[in-house]
C-alpha cells in the first residue's frame, strides 16, 4: 500500500477504544522491524521520524524507506513527522512525500502557537497531509530537543478545546503528565484530563512518552480517549541491549549484519507487544 494519512486509522481507534503505536524509525532496521510486526499483527501503524532523523539519513532516504515499508505490508502505514519545528521544516516534508506531520508549536506563547499551526493545517490539508498539534510541553528529551521537567505544563480542558477549535488540527498532544526518554520516577499521567478533553473535541487524542509507562495506565489512558501512543525508547533500548550481547560474545566480528538482524528481531517483537497492549492488532 502507498503511505496514508493518520486521520482516518486514528478516528477509528477513537470509535473503537484502541491506539496506534506512533514508533521513531531512524534506519531501514527500525522500518523493517516497525512494519513486519505491524502487517503480521495486522495493525494500522505509524513511522515517526524527527528532524535529527531526517538529518542523519537525508530526507530522500527517509521517504524512499517508508515508501518501499509500506508498499510491503499489508496495513495501513502513515509517515508521520514527530516534533516538527518550523514552517519550512513542515514544507519541506510535505513536498518529499510525508503523508502525515506534527508541528510542535507548544515553546511558543499560546497566540504564536495557534498562528502556527493554522498556516500549517492550511498547507498540510491542500496536499491531503494529515496535521498533529501540541499544546504544553511535554517533559523529557526528544532526539535533540529537552524540555526540563518545570516547565513542561498540563494544558486546561478550556485551552484544549480552544486551540482545537481554533486550529482544528486533525489530532491533537496534549501533555498530561508523561515525558519524553527514560523515566527516572513513575509519571502522573492524568487520564482524567484525557477523558474530559476526548469528550468536548472530535479529534483523537496522542500520548507521547509512552516507554516505560505502565501497561495498566495505558490501557486507562486508552479507555479515556487515547488514539496514538509514541514510542521510542523502548525500541532503541531492545536494539542497543541485543546488538550490545551479539558484540560482547563475538569480540570479533567482521559482519555488521551479525548484530543489526539481531537488532531488528528486538525491536519487531517489542514493537508487536506494543500493538498487542495497545489493542490495534487484528483492525486491518
Ligand atoms: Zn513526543
Amino acid at each position: 500500500m502507498s503511505l496514508v494519512p493518520i486521520t482516518d486509522m486514528l478516528h477509528d481507534a477513537k470509535k473503537n477504544r484502541y491506539a496506534v503505536g506512533h514508533f521513531n524509525m531512524i534506519n531501514m532496521e527500525f522500518a523493517q522491524a516497525i512494519c513486519e510486526a505491524a502487517s503480521e499483527e495486522r495493525a494500522p501503524v505509524i513511522l515517526g521520524v524527527g528532524e535529527a532523523t531526517i538529518q542523519y539519513m537525508g530526507i530522500d532516504y527517509v521517504v524512499s524507506i517508508a515508501e518501499c515499508a509500506a508498499k510491503r505490508s499489508r496495513v495501513p502505514v502513515a509517515l508521520h513527522l514527530d516534533h516538527g519545528s518550523s514552517f519550512p521544516v513542515i514544507a519541506q516534508c510535505i513536498r518529499a512525500g510525508f503523508s502525515s506531520v506534527m508541528i510542535d508549536g507548544s515553546h511558543h506563547p499560546l497566540e504564536q502557537n495557534v498562528a502556527l499551526t493554522q498556516k500549517v493545517v492550511e498547507l498540510a490539508h491542500a496536499a491531503g497531509v494529515s496535521v498533529e498539534g501540541e499544546l504544553g510541553s511535554i517533559a523529557g528529551t526528544e532526539e535533540d530537543v529537552t524540555v526540563e521537567e518545570k516547565d513542561a505544563q498540563l494544558p486546561t480542558v478550556e485551552e484544549a478545546v480552544s486551540f482545537w477549535e481554533q486550529t482544528k488540527v486533525d489530532v491533537l498532544a496534549v501533555a498530561v503528565g508523561t515525558a519524553h526518554g527514560l523515566y527516572q520516577a513513575e509519571p502522573n499521567v492524568r487520564c482524567d484530563r484525557i477523558a474530559d478533553i476526548s469528550s468536548r473535541i472530535n479529534a483523537p487524542l496522542v500520548l507521547h512518552g509512552g516507554s516505560g509507562v505502565k501497561e495498566e495506565v495505558i490501557q486507562q489512558a486508552i479507555s479515556a480517549g487515547a488514539a496514538k501512543i509514541n514510542v521510542n525508547t523502548e525500541n532503541q533500548v531492545a536494539f542497543a541491549e541485543s546488538t550490545r550481547s551479539v558484540l560482547n560474545q563475538k569480540p570479533v566480528i567482521a559482519d555488521a549484519r551479525d548484530f543489526l538482524r539481531e537488532g531488528r528481531a528486538a525491536i519487531k517483537e517489542t514493537v508487536r507487544a506494543k500493538i498487542r497492549l495497545f489493542g490495534s492488532n487484528n483492525r486491518v
